[in-house]
């Protein structure tokens, strides 16, 4: 069954009108289902509409099947999706507020060694409903509203590649940013991807205003091949010169993410490399210590080497942080608790 979340503010008007509804009635169903209600909740809109509705759509794609709190506040969900797939999700708390993790598939296909939701291939894509509905079962969950929210900030930074299901996230990022909607700024939105270089350059003219984000992970391709297999289809240089031309089309300033890997990628020459790449547009790098994937054997780079790398790279001028890691009493790498919920279910 379709969910209703799947159309937009316009496609529901359409809908509305189809069915011979009066034009606000698209306002009422709108404001019920950015409120995550269930049908039952619905009580503004006659019901023999919302019966002839739910005959067609799904109006909850997804509901927590599980939270783990940590100390520092950041909260891991575990949702399940009407056909009982589970994906995650992580919120973290920020003086000024909230942000969610969401994913854009179940599991990934790109097979990045250090990355846990790659573990067992790409399952399916998720629906631009079942992205939205991520952002929206929290805020209402947490007590948010259309505007109160909870949830001021979105990384697509969850299990999937959002490029590698590139219509859906981008209809995903014009809903959540509707005014009609949640509402949340496209400015406060970061797209993650591992660099598909022609689904970057088809991004930058989306006119869309969200933070471009690329996993670069190593200076040069020969380090890059040996933990991502996407380097063996784009280079650094086909990514660095796409993230140029997104910079020059859309004036955002592009972050690169970088995990610092032991005895990988975390030497002074890479840093020397890695600052050379950065130069002659405006950028910003985010070094994050590799979160231990016990599976592949990957550790991540000591916290006083995590520093002098750091440093190496702003002596060269670089824009660049190491990432406060949140959560870690919880779950380590992204993907794990899911990895974990479902071996243990099949044992
Ligand atoms: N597919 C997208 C988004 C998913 S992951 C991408 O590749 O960007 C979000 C970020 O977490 C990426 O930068 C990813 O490389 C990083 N990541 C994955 N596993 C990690 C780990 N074990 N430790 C630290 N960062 C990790």
């Amino acid at each position: 069954m379709r969910n209703i979340l799947d159309l937009s503010y316009d496609e529901i008007e359409m809908l509305m009108k189809d069915l011979n509804q009066p034009k606000f009635r698209a306002g009422q169903l709108y404001d019920a289902l950015t409120a995550y209600k269930t049908p039952d909740k619905i009580t503004n809109i006659p019901k023999a509409l919302i019966g002839d509705l739910t005959k067609q759509f799904n109006f909850t794609p997804l509901t927590i099947f599980k939270e783990i709190k940590s100390q520092d506040g950041t909260i891991k969900f575990l949702y399940k999706l009407s056909d009982g797939n589970l994906i995650e999700g992580v919120l973290m708390k920020y003086k000024y507020g909230n942000t969610l993790c969401v994913s854009t598939q179940v599991g990934c296909r790109m097979g990045c060694k250090f990355c846990a939701s790659t573990l067992g291939g790409l399952i399916r894509n998720l629906t631009s409903g079942e992205i939205l509905a991520q952002v929206l079962c929290v805020n209402a969950y947490l007590g948010g509203s259309k505007t109160n929210r909870e949830i001021t900030n979105i990384v697509l930074m969850g299990s999937g590649e959002p490029l590698d299901n590139y219509d859906n996230v981008v209809k995903f990022l014009r809903c959540v940013s509707d005014s009609k909607g949640i509402a949340i700024s496209q400015r406060n939105i970061s797209l993650s991807t591992c660099g598909l270089v022609d689904k970057i350059d088809k991004l930058k003219d989306e006119n869309l205003q969200i933070t471009l984000t690329i996993s670069l992970h190593a200076p040069n391709d020969e380090i890059r091949k040996q933990t991502m297999p996407i380097a063996n289809r784009y280079s650094i240089k086909e990514i660095m010169d796409s993230a140029k031309r997104y910079f020059n089309k859309t004036k955002r300033r592009v972050v690169f993410e970088y995990a610092l890997i032991d005895g990988k990628n975390d030497t002074f020459e890479c840093a020397d490399e890695l600052a050379k790449l950065m130069h002659g547009f405006s950028n910003h790098v985010n070094l994050i210590p590799l979160n231990e994937v016990k599976e592949r054997g990957l550790k991540g780079t000591l916290k006083h080497r995590a520093y002098a790398f750091l440093d190496r790279l702003k002596s060269h001028n670089i824009s660049a942080t190491i990432r406060r890691t949140m959560g870690e009493d919880i779950e380590g790498a992204c993907g794990q608790l899911r990895a974990k919920v479902l071996s243990s279910t099949q044992q």
